[in-house]
C-alpha cells in the first residue's frame, strides 16, 4: 500500500514546531494504582497529579481477547510502555479547544496469540477521571525507533459491540502512514488500539 507523503510533509513540519514551542506542557510519568478502580500519574515538571479511571481498549487475538488500558498501559501479558514525544497536532487551521492529555502507549511483538502483529499502541485523550473526546482530525507522530518492514500496515481496532441479539464483530481498519527516521505519522481522531502488522502471513 502506498504511503502518503503530504503526511510525513506535516510530520516533519510539526516536529519542527515542537521544537520551538517554549510553554509548559505537562509531562506525566508513569501511572500508580489507587482505590476503586482508579490511578494517578504525577506531572515530572510541576508535580500535577492526574487521575482517571482504567480504561482498556479489547481485540481479539486467536482464540483470546486482550483488554489493553490507555493511561497505564496494563494487559493480561504486560505493559505498554509510554511513547516518548509522543504528540498529537491538530490538523483545523484553528484547533478546538482539547481536553486531557495526549499518551500514546506500545510495545513491540506484545501478544502471544498473533505473531504477526509486530507492534501495538493504545492513542487517547486522558482527562481528569475518563478518556476524552478527541476533538480534531490531528497528525499523530510517534518516535517508535523500531524496525519496520516496507510493507507494514498500520490499522485501527474497533471492538465488537452488541448484545446477545445484536452483534458487531470487531473490525481492523487499515490507516495511511509514514514511517521515517523511526517516527511514525497518521492522521486521525479516534482513540484506539492500533496494531502494526506485517511480514509474511
Ligand atoms: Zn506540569
Ligand atoms: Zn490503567
Amino acid at each position: 500500500m502506498k504511503k502518503l507523503a503530504l503526511v510525513s510533509l506535516c510530520c516533519a513540519f510539526m516536529l519542527s514546531l515542537a521544537a520551538s514551542a517554549s510553554e509548559h506542557e505537562h509531562v506525566f510519568g508513569e501511572w500508580t494504582p489507587g482505590e476503586n478502580n482508579m490511578h494517578t500519574a504525577l506531572c515530572e515538571e510541576c508535580g500535577e497529579e492526574l487521575s482517571a479511571r482504567h480504561y482498556t481498549f479489547t481485540s481479539k487475538m486467536g482464540e483470546a481477547s486482550v483488554s489493553v488500558c490507555a493511561a497505564c498501559g496494563q494487559y493480561q501479558d504486560g505493559v505498554l510502555a509510554l511513547i516518548e514525544g509522543a504528540q498529537a497536532l491538530s490538523e483545523k487551521p484553528t484547533p478546538s479547544k482539547q481536553k486531557g492529555v495526549f499518551i500514546a502507549r506500545g510495545l513491540e511483538s506484545p501478544f502471544a496469540g498473533d505473531e504477526t502483529i509486530i507492534y501495538a499502541f493504545t492513542a487517547a485523550y486522558i482527562n481528569n477521571g475518563e478518556l476524552a473526546t478527541w476533538k480534531d482530525v490531528s497528525t499523530v507522530s510517534l518516535p517508535l525507533n523500531i524496525e519496520l518492514p516496507e510493507d507494514y500496515q498500520l490499522v485501527r481496532v474497533t471492538p465488537s459491540a452488541g448484545d446477545d441479539s445484536v452483534q458487531n464483530p470487531e473490525k481492523r481498519t487499515e490507516m495511511e502512514s509514514s514511517y521515517e527516521d523511526g517516527v511514525l505519522c497518521f492522521s486521525t481522531k479516534t482513540p484506539a488500539l492500533y496494531l502494526i502488522t506485517g511480514g509474511e502471513k
